[in-house]
């Protein structure tokens, strides 16, 4: 039987989530359809971070944040790389979005008293306030829904099945050192054996899978339909407008009409291997840390009914450098080299020829930038984070925790090289042997005048917020002096896309003469980065995915009234990308 709701979503990850909660709370009747049995997309193993300048919880935790700053740090960051309209919708709705969202749901976010802004040194960056995280979530009060939350990645849970944020890891790797730790060790793993008792993980939820688990509990009590195993399959246009989806379902295909619209949230980029061609650098793994039910769909769909795709100008790629542990099993376990290690004192990273080619220290899509350049040309694009023993031990390097521990496991399974001196070291890897020496011997001169000369590791608040504090004067920086010595190799990989399709400021997607194609809206992933390539700070997706998920919603239901009014701009300091 054809169905006909106000507005089709398509895709649940925290975009079509979001946009399909903001449209029921807005009046509209909406369908959400998801192309895997559980919703969450990306999202759900995700950090969870969401960058949203001027929110009200940003004054309630003591760190005010202003749209107008942020306007400065974007202008100087993006400078004259275009969308400013895009952005300046961003900024207008940012505030907003989030307000509806704490006044008239359970999700609940509260804005990080630390979390830097990652291009540094930039007029109107922000330490805190900025970006927000969401809280805890227990999953428990979905009950057998729970099974409808997709999990996070297997290799970012403990005991099989225990999500930890970041500030309880450290609690949590030496729980009997201080009776803080031990609290902290008892809150998190308690629970969790409880929770077991009922379901197959953890319930108590974190970062990324606790956005999504509260949003899709709320879509639950609001009563929007969300049909799970249901992937669209066709758009259908009459006269030029989008009018109704084909979306397979377990029944067969059913034809679904909007009289609003269609969002596609589908999440980007994903695994579609000629998008990727399209759109991503030679020599990048085919591998992606989306889903496999990611498959680039809303843009392909999209794309034949006549939508234009906006490459982004930097980059259409956002990376995270990735180490990988092939298991026995030949499950793949990817680590993101987000924020544990690389800015560490005593690391440091090389190319092949052994020579450094970045500031570690710089945000991860930024390590990734430099990576690509350092590596044009060749078949991969691979380099190597070096430590010294000491190094290791304190900090960890990938998957080996702080401790060193399964130190042994991880270099029989040659994820991890080892040496007792660097020439040995760089025989084992095939890196220069001469220019490994050289940059280690030159590195730690510069240790000991505190500044990297080079490339300026440790270098602004971003920077230095991932060293080590006890480490002075510079936290990023330490000597490679005690063997034996370690090398993993690393490679970019996206954790985003930011090329999409290209879309006006209510979020609709235009054709190839820039025209809106009627009846047609796209968010998260599947809009172009409206930072358009640049990777201005923690949570560049999920917070534009967010707002352009509310101001669709708003659009649809006929309440969008413009706040802003759109200057050009003045760059008064470009940022130079990687
Ligand atoms: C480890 C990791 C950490 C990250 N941390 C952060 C962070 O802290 N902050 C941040 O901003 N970004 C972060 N990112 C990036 C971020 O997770 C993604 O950019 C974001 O989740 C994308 O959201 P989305 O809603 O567009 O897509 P997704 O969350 O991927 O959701 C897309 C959904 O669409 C479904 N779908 C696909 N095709 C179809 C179809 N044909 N029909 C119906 N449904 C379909 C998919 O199954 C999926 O459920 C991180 C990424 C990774 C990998």
């Amino acid at each position: 039987m054809d169905q006909q709701v106000d507005l089709l979503v398509i895709g649940a990850g925290a975009a079509g989530m979001s946009a399909a909660l903001f449209a029921k709370l807005n009046g509209l009747n909406v369908l959400l359809c998801e192309k895997a049995a559980q919703a969450g997309g990306t999202s759900a193993t995700s950090g969870g971070t969401i960058w949203a300048p001027g929110s009200h919880l940003s004054v309630k935790a003591g760190v005010p944040d202003d749209i107008e700053q942020a306007r400065i740090f974007l202008r100087s960051v993006v400078g004259e790389r275009g969308g400013e309209e895009l952005r300046e919708a961003f900024l207008a709705s940012s505030a907003d979005m989030i307000r509806e969202l704490d006044e008239k749901t359970t999700v609940k976010l509260n804005a990080c008293l630390a979390h830097p802004d990652y291009v540094k040194n930039q007029p109107g960056e922000a330490f805190g306030g900025r970006a927000l995280a969401p809280a805890e979530f227990d999953g428990s009060i979905l009950g057998a829904d729970f099974k409808y939350v997709r999990p996070p990645r297997p290799e970012f849970m403990g005991l099989g099945g225990m999500m930890v944020n970041r500030n309880e890891l450290n609690a949590l790797l030496n729980p009997v050192q201080s009776i803080q730790n031990l609290m902290i060790t008892l809150k998190v793993v308690l629970p969790y054996f409880f929770s077991r008792l009922r379901f197959n993980r953890g319930t108590r939820l974190v970062m990324g899978n606790a956005l999504v688990g509260s949003l899709f509990y709320n879509l639950k009590k609001q009563h929007v339909p969300v049909w799970f195993n249901s992937p669209l399959q066709e758009l259908i246009v009459e006269k030029g407008k989008v009018v109704g989806a084909k979306i397979q379902t377990e029944k067969g295909t059913e034809v679904i009409y909007a009289r609003q619209g269609f969002v596609l949230a589908t999440g980007g980029v994903g695994w579609n291997e000629q998008l990727r061609q399209q759109l991503f650098p030679k020599g990048l793994t085919s591998d992606s840390l989306s889903p496999l039910s990611n498959t680039g769909d809303g843009l392909s769909k999209a794309i034949q009914k006549g939508a234009k795709l906006d490459p982004s100008v930097d980059s259409s790629v956002l990376y995270f450098p990735c180490s990988i542990h092939m298991h026995a099993n030949g499950y793949k376990a990817i680590w993101p080299h987000i924020i544990l290690d690389r800015a560490k004192p005593g690391v440091i990273a090389v190319n092949e020829n052994g020579k450094r080619f970045v500031n570690e220290s710089d945000s991860y899509h930024d390590f990734c930038m430099a990576q690509i350049k350092s590596n044009r040309g060749k078949e991969t694009i691979q380099s190597y984070l070096i430590c010294d023993h000491t190094a290791i031990e304190k900090y960890g390097l990938g998957f080996i925790l702080p401790g060193a521990k399964k130190l042994n496991y991880y270099l029989k399974a040659n994820y991890l090289f080892s040496a007792n001196t660097l020439e040995e070291l760089a025989k084992k890897t095939g890196i220069d042997k001469q220019g490994l020496i050289n940059t280690v011997q030159y590195f730690n001169q510069m240790v000991e005048q505190g500044v990297d000369t080079d490339f300026g590791k440790g270098t602004g608040v971003m920077n230095r917020f991932n060293g080590d504090p006890e480490v002075k004067p510079n936290p990023c920086l330490g000597k490679l002096e005690h063997g034996p010595y370690y090398a993993l190799p690393v490679i970019p990989m996206d954790c985003a896309s930011s090329g999409g399709l290209a879309g006006d400021i209510y979020g609709r997607v235009l054709d190839q003469n820039n025209q809106v194609i009627s009846g047609l809206f796209a968010c998260g992933n599947d809009l172009a980065s409206i930072f358009k390539g640049t990777y201005p700070g923690p949570g560049t997706t999920l917070g534009p995915g967010m707002v352009f998920a509310w101001r669709i919603a708003q659009f649809a239901a006929g309440k969008l009234t413009e706040k802003f009014n759109h200057q050009p701009i003045q760059v008064t300091q470009q940022r130079r990308s990687a």
